[in-house]
């Protein structure tokens, strides 16, 4: 079948006449209609758009260009900003705004020819782990709908799970890519901070803030990273670093790869999940790889100092949603406080207004040396632990989740266990590792993820290890039942 395929597949389709990327894209658009109300995975559909931009793509081909995406249908998380689009960031505080123009990750992917079908569900803000905090009502994990898909990005990753489009596009500030792609069995890179652009995508916490992808493979993520991957002037933090031919990287041999073991992350690790890892691991040596055993003292507190950091930095971007500028505004406001409370009140939903609460106390006189500096402290200790480890090992393996998906509802009255989650995937966004997420194995019938963690801008040799695993295994060929 047609979704089964690979990008690279599909682009050969297309530049054989196989299939014009109109087929294609009428192809998806059926599915989502045939499976999204089962999943809720999307907020926004985009289907005359889409046929309008396959036509567009077809004829690009037809006047003779070529390119792995021209053509391949695309869903974008709801926090990427679409020209003429609604983008509501799984907000009501934005259920009416339509951007006025497209963010970087959205302009690259279009001038490289793919197809937007629509704008995927989310956690509120990008603020949750579950995808249970958006106003557009939880996504559901297509290997049981009764489970979320993780979060924040669970709309993309159910969507790529369930193949309502070739690939999806996320964010990851604490482990919102490389969470629910474990959670639902696909592929999630998660970049190092300041290789893909983050202008148009709204801020939360904008030194954890990342845009990524999510496919079917290494190898279609590799395609999909060199489009959105590189400078721009636009956004500050983005580094001037030439971008790689991450698809050209995909076969070099990994004999000889130093795979370093973090004793944090499998201390306590549940039995299943450990033989996973331990089974991912052989594969590795069975590749030439060996292991070192690494020690950062300072990880266990990557969760703690998380979440003085990201809600200190989501308090202040978020106070640009006054009610005034854009946005929900309060039906007949008395004056302009009341304008702000009722607007601001309305338009967030409980978790968005606990993080401002909670950013807003940390930051403020009196508890910001206890707390933000603290924390800011603790972060510059996680990062260079990363660092000294990393002039021994080439790269870090170890569990993406403690645990495979678990029901909706299970956790959204507990915060504490529900940040809990990210506890193998907050390290890398506080020290601004590129870190990825494959399907390594099953635990009561639900993919698992397997993480590997590269030094700053090492996205090229996670690609080329994780390629190498899905050419010896085949986790990720693995789809969820009722969506063949
Ligand atoms: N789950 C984490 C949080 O709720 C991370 C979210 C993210 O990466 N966007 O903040």
């Amino acid at each position: 079948m047609l979704h089964s395929l690979s990008i690279g597949e599909l682009a050969d389709h297309l530049a054989e006449r196989k299939i014009s990327s109109v087929e294609l894209t009428r192809h998806f658009l059926a599915r989502i209609e045939r499976f999204d109300p089962s999943l809720n995975a999307m907020i926004t559909l985009t289907a005359e758009q889409a046929l309008a931009a396959a036509a567009a793509a077809d004829a690009r081909r037809a006047a003779g260009e070529r390119g792995p995406l021209l053509g391949i249908p695309l869903i974008h998380k709801d926090i990427f900003c679409t020209d003429g689009v609604r983008t509501s960031c799984g907000s009501r505080m934005l259920d009416n705004f339509v951007a006025p123009y497209d963010a970087t990750v959205v302009a690259r992917l279009k001038s490289a020819g793919a197809v937007m079908l629509g704008k995927a569900n989310m956690d509120e803000f990008a603020m949750g782990s579950s995808n249970e905090t958006s106003f557009y009502g939880p996504v559901k994990n297509p290997w049981d709908t009764t489970r979320v898909p993780g979060g924040s990005s669970g709309g993309s990753a159910a969507a790529a799970a369930a193949r309502l489009a070739a690939f999806s596009t996320g964010t990851d500030t604490g482990g919102s890519i490389r969470q629910p792609a474990a959670l639902t069995g696909v592929t999630g890179v998660k970049p190092t901070y300041g290789r893909v652009s983050r202008y148009g995508m709204i801020a939360f916490a904008s030194s954890l803030d990342q845009a990524g992808v999510f496919a079917g493979s290494a190898a279609d993520a590799a395609l999909v990273l060199e489009a959105m991957a590189g400078f721009d002037p636009n956004d500050s933090t983005s580094v001037d670093v030439p971008v790689p031919a991450y698809a050209a990287g995909l076969n070099a041999p990994l004999k000889g790869l130093k795979i370093g073991l973090l004793r944090e992350f499998f201390d306590g690790l549940e039995a299943r999940n450990a033989a996973l890892i331990e089974a991912a691991l052989d594969v590795y040596l069975s590749l030439g790889a060996e292991t070192v055993e690494v020690s950062l003292p300072s990880l266990p507190l990557s969760v703690p100092t998380y979440y003085v950091v990201a809600p200190a930095e989501c308090s202040s971007n978020l106070s640009r949603f006054d009610g005034v500028r854009f946005g929900h505004r309060c039906a007949d406001p008395k004056d302009l406080l009341d304008l702000y409370r009722r607007s601001r009140g309305e338009g967030f939903g409980a978790e968005v207004k606990r993080r401002i609460m909670t950013g807003t106390y940390v930051l403020s006189a009196g508890y910001f040396d206890a707390y933000y500096l603290q924390a800011q402290k603790v972060r510059r200790l996680i990062t260079d632990e990363f660092r000294t480890a990393f002039t021994r090992v080439d790269l870090l393996l170890g569990p993406t989740t403690p645990t495979p998906a678990f029901a909706i509802g299970a956790k959204i009255d507990d915060p504490v266990t529900m940040y809990l989650n990210d506890i193998y995937t907050i390290g890398a966004n506080l020290a601004g590792l590129p870190a990825l997420s494959l399907p390594c194995g099953f635990v009561d019938g639900l993919p698992m993820g397997l993480q590997l963690i590269g030094p700053h801008f090492a996205e090229e040799r996670l690609l080329n290890a994780a390629h190498q695993y899905q050419q010896a295994t085949d986790w990720h060929r693995h789809g969820p039942r009722g969506f063949e």
